[in-house]
């Protein structure tokens, strides 16, 4: 019987298995604080008094769960939004329309009233010419997947640029969702600094639509008035809190999410979640008998929505001691169902870490050949920290990304405890194994 339950757990001392699993499927604690996080607190972007509250939090909730906390001060940009409304202008050929649009992240503010262009692609800007002077520009696309997301969302950080440059007086973008209630979402635009900004906004699908039924027939004329500013830079901080290794005190394991959210909503899975889960995953790793071999970091990062503050400070905070850190995970994929670990590694990096992970077995979650990172990660990419990622069911990720809807109820506490299971376990196998992974090649230039 005991030789059965220690081959089921592996090299993992079986009360470690049981303190990490168990503890993160019965605590209830990584909810607990998700309920707080965006109940209590609320919306987090960057510069906001949501943001600053959840620093303070996070740095009083680390403390209480026995890590060395402390904040490291980064500056961050401040965006708000303000009223933003859009409306099809009725005419002979037609009724008006409100429309359900927000603002990008970053936007300039601004209105205009003007003739609709539809295009399909950033290229087909410039192929357009002409036909796009004066007008607001509408990007359709046929988004309906999870993969698609990285095929459009050139649209949305760099559509607005190519269509001011282009003359066009503002933006219209179909919703980058998978599924919508005529809910609106935004995310990060980044204006060129040699092309004229203007103001954009994500329109929902349904309106999208409606503009493309409309467009088949006849011109369509909009008006669009956004109330949104970026104020001067204001101070922020990621949130730290560290378990020190027994042995290797300054061989890092990092575990991230990122503590900012977008506005409209409470971003409890973008990325209230993933704060949930791996301060849980922190705090079991500090309630063990023996503290693991190397040191484990949770890192808050401040900022991953709109501007990357917080990924890039902690990158050039830490240079000197990247080229010890062993491997960093951030949890920003949601907190549905965990299917498996995936990991960016050197030759037999999976090999080493496989029978580590066997307490994992019970939950269904399997290593598997794939690619780990994360936005506030890549800042370190020259470093080649192999990179961890607990991968859980996306299907359902973009139908509530950045828009109104990312509330606390899409939330499953069992399936969020299961996703703090799995890190408490990847992190603790990844300080404590006798070696380290094997570091990545370098990736492979995107141009
Ligand atoms: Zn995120």
């Amino acid at each position: 019987m005991l030789l059965a339950l220690l081959l089921a757990v592996g090299p993992v001392p079986p009360e470690v298995a049981q303190k990490l699993v168990g503890g993160a499927l019965t605590s209830g604690v990584a909810y607990a604080r998700l309920q707080e996080l965006t109940d209590a607190i609320g919306a987090r972007l960057s510069g906001s008094p949501g943001a600053a509250a959840a620093v303070q939090w996070a740095l009083k909730k680390l403390q209480q769960d026995g890590l060395a906390a402390r904040t490291e001060a980064v500056k961050v940009p401040h965006w708000v939004r303000g009223e933003e409304t859009a409306e099809i202008l009725a005419s002979p050929a037609g009724i008006g329309h409100r429309l359900a649009v927000t603002a990008l992240g970053n936007s300039i503010g601004g209105s205009a009233t003007a003739e609709v262009v539809e295009a399909r692609s950033v290229a087909e800007i410039a192929a357009l010419g002409a036909a796009v002077r004066g007008k607001i520009v509408f990007f359709n696309h046929t988004m309906s997947a999870p993969a698609d997301y990285g095929k459009f969302v050139e649209m949305r950080s760099h559509g607005p640029s190519a269509s001011g440059r282009a003359g066009a007086v503002a933006v219209l973008l179909r919703s980058l969702a998978t599924a919508s209630f005529r809910s609106p979402h935004t995310g990060l635009t980044i204006y060129d600094a040699d092309a004229p900004r203007v103001p954009a906004a994500a329109v929902s699908t349904e309106d999208a639509d409606l503009l493309h039924r409309l467009l088949q027939r006849g011109p369509v004329r909009v008006r669009i008035a956004l109330g949104c500013r970026m104020l001067p830079d204001a101070d922020s901080a990621n949130v730290i809190g560290e378990v020190r290794g027994r042995e290797k005190p300054d061989e890092v394991v990092l575990i991230g999410a990122h503590l900012d959210s977008w506005d409209l909503a409470q971003g409890a899975n973008d990325d209230g979640a993933g704060v949930a889960m791996v301060m849980e995953a922190g705090r079991l790793i500090a309630s063990l008998q023996q503290r693991p071999r190397r040191t484990l970091r949770v890192v808050l990062f401040m900022n991953e929505e709109n501007g990357l503050a917080g990924g890039k400070g902690y990158a050039a905070a830490h240079q000197a001691e990247l080229g010890r850190h062993v491997a960093a995970l951030e949890a920003d994929s949601g907190a549905d169902r965990p299917l498996s670990v995936r990991l960016r590694t050197g030759e037999g990096g999976n090999a080493m870490l496989a029978p580590w992970l066997l307490p994992l077995e019970s939950l269904d979650i399997h290593l598997e050949e794939g690619d780990a990172g994360g936005a506030d990660l890549t800042p370190m990419d020259g470093a080649l920290v192999p990179l961890v990622s607990v991968h859980p069911d996306v299907t359902h990720y973009f139908d509530i990304h950045h828009s109104a809807a990312d509330t606390l109820d899409k939330i499953d506490p069992e399936n969020l405890a299961k996703n703090a299971a799995a890190i408490a376990v990847v992190a603790y196998a990844l300080a404590e194994m006798p070696a380290t992974l094997p570091r990545p090649a370098a990736r492979p230039a995107t141009h």
